[in-house]
């Protein structure tokens, strides 16, 4: 017997619909590509989007039909993420700080037939257009423009082609585990593979990961979402915010400090979430600005590790409470995030913030473990290290163009993270298993060396190695950006005593001007590896 309820598809169409009716006003703060502020509403977003579905319709796409993004975050990007999975499209969005022959290979694999691009990458697209056989649209996010037509042969505009349709469009019934997005893993540990999430995965995503004791985003919030709409899905913010109501501020292509300063206290944010260098840029601006950014009360941080320096400089100076997060493009990506529990009130502030300095807990729909080599489960204590495996409603199965499942043969993903859960299901991300430095049969932790270097005041980056070593088969080598000109490399390495055993702290320094970072911002430790793993032989 089965029970007696309506049952309606989880889609992402219901959920711009839910925004169009209910909160039809709230605001919809964007960016533009000139640096002009727009404000619109989550009334126009929802009627841009069915205009937009209608637009696709015409043009004669087959349902799941990839639609690619280059694309800053702003207004039509948000329309563009509901109008075309809404309309049973997918949404394939790229990142623009990705190599040319990246690119290419990408929207290859992905098969995309239409492109919507930002002002700013029509040069970058009428490069590779000879090299996309399968493209067959670009779309400029913006109205008629002579210069850019011109580039691109056959260029369409958004705003003509929304201005020929009338807005009463209705979206078609799709089945909620049809496709609805496409993003593609950084590629920092291989070649980039596709996550292909469904329209019942996002909206799981949207409401598991926004429990009290996750993002907790609110009608009552003013939303700014650093975290790219290329990278990720904004971490689920776009229908997340569309779900609850939020105003909703997407600060387009000025990611600096100062950018981002003013951008809070003209749209009164109360919550921000970035990665940690977008918050380091932050708060120097605020230093340099005299801003305290009265209004802001959260930011999430994640993506990469939370450099712990910043939990009370951001708590004692500037009242805000920082809530680290841990994911990947496998997850959708909300798979932990740090909450303290009821019994946690009592503690100080600096025993909360060491709570708080790990990747916190799963919310309802993942579920995490740790493993050996064999794949035993390994005891959550705390202590113990493993690799960190998950499952759950929004979880990779199967990477797009594969065939066979990305999982165990019980069912879990290997994120390929190493970490220790704890008995209250605290998780924390002890390195990459990449990453890890392995020294005589012990591990030692990037992460561990590269936060307390990050806390000597003279330091302004850091990464750490495994270099190759005759004895110890490999040694930790530390690699850092000075932000103290006179600061030494006993000096830095003195900063180790005390706090990790003596075997741990990292044989050498290199200062060097800048890390290598990747398209998503992450620091590239192959290449790192690649110019000083020999550097002990
Ligand atoms: P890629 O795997 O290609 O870098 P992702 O953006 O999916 O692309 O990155 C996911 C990885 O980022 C995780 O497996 C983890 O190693 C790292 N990561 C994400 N959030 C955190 C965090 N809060 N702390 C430490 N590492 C993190």
């Amino acid at each position: 017997m089965l029970g007696k309820m309506m049952t309606q598809p989880l889609t992402i169409s219901s959920l711009i619909e839910h925004a169009g009716k209910y909160h039809a006003g709230t605001t919809v703060a964007s960016v533009e590509t000139t640096g002009d502020v727009e404000h619109t509403t989550w009334g126009n977003v929802a009627s841009n989007a069915r205009k937009l579905a209608a637009a696709l319709d015409k043009l004669g796409l087959k349902p799941g039909t990839r639609c690619g993004t280059i694309a800053w975050n702003n207004r039509r990007h948000l329309e563009i993420y509901f109008g075309v999975a809404g309309a049973g499209y997918v949404c394939h969005t790229l990142n623009p700080r990705l190599k040319p022959e990246q690119l290419i290979y990408i929207i290859n694999h992905a098969e995309d037939e239409v492109l919507f691009i930002d002002a700013t990458f029509v040069p970058a697209v009428a490069q590779l257009r000879a090299h996309l056989p399968k493209l067959r649209h670009v779309v400029l996010m913006g109205p008629e423009d002579a210069e850019a037509a011109a580039q691109i042969d056959g260029l369409l505009f958004y705003d003509s082609l929304l201005a020929a349709e009338s807005g009463d469009h209705s979206w078609p019934d799709l089945d909620e585990n049809a496709p609805s997005s496409l993003c593609y893993t950084s590629g920092t540990t291989g070649n980039p593979k596709g996550v292909l999430y469904t329209h019942r995965s996002t909206v799981l995503h949207s409401l598991g990961g926004n429990q009290p004791d996750g993002l907790a985003l609110a009608a009552r919030d003013s939303v700014m979402a650093v975290v790219p709409m290329f990278h990720v899905n904004a971490w689920g913010v776009p229908y997340i915010t569309a779900a609850v109501g939020a105003k909703l501020v997407l600060p387009g292509p000025n990611l600096d400090g100062e950018s981002l300063v003013r951008l809070i206290d003209a749209e009164e944010v109360t919550i921000a979430l970035g990665v940690p260098t977008i918050w380091m840029g932050l708060l120097q601006a605020l230093k340099a600005t005299g801003s305290t950014v009265p209004s802001l009360e959260r930011t999430v941080v994640g993506g990469s590790a939370l450099p712990t320096v910043m939990i009370p400089t951001f708590r004692d100076t500037y009242g805000v409470e920082l809530i680290h997060a841990w994911g990947m493009t496998e997850t959708s990506p909300l798979g932990t995030l740090n909450q303290l529990l009821q019994k946690h009130h009592a503690l100080s502030d600096a025993e909360k913030g060491a709570i708080r300095e790990g990747q916190g807990r799963p919310p309802f729909g993942v579920e995490l473990r740790i493993v050996d080599e064999t794949g035993a489960a390994l005891p959550e204590d705390g202590k113990t290290q493993g690799e960190l495996q998950v499952r759950g409603h929004w979880i990779v199965d199967t990477y797009f163009g594969q065939e066979q499942p990305a999982l165990t043969e019980d069912g879990w993903f290997d994120t390929g993270d190493v970490a220790t859960i704890d008995a209250d299901g605290y998780m924390i991300i002890r390195d990459r298993s990449k990453d890890i430095i392995k020294s005589g049969g012990e591990w030692i932790s990037t992460v561990e060396l590269e936060d307390i270097a990050m806390s000597h005041p003279g330091v302004a980056q850091a990464a750490a190695i495994a270099a190759r070593h005759p004895k110890w088969d490999e040694r930790p080598v530390l690699i850092a950006v000075k932000s103290d000109d006179t600061l030494t490399e006993v000096e830095l390495l003195k900063h180790y005593d005390g706090r990790v055993a003596s075997w741990q702290v990292p044989d050498a320094v290199v200062f060097v001007g800048a890390l290598p970072l990747g398209g998503t911002g992450k620091v590239q430790k192959n290449k790192l590896r690649e110019s000083y793993g020999d550097m002990l032989l």
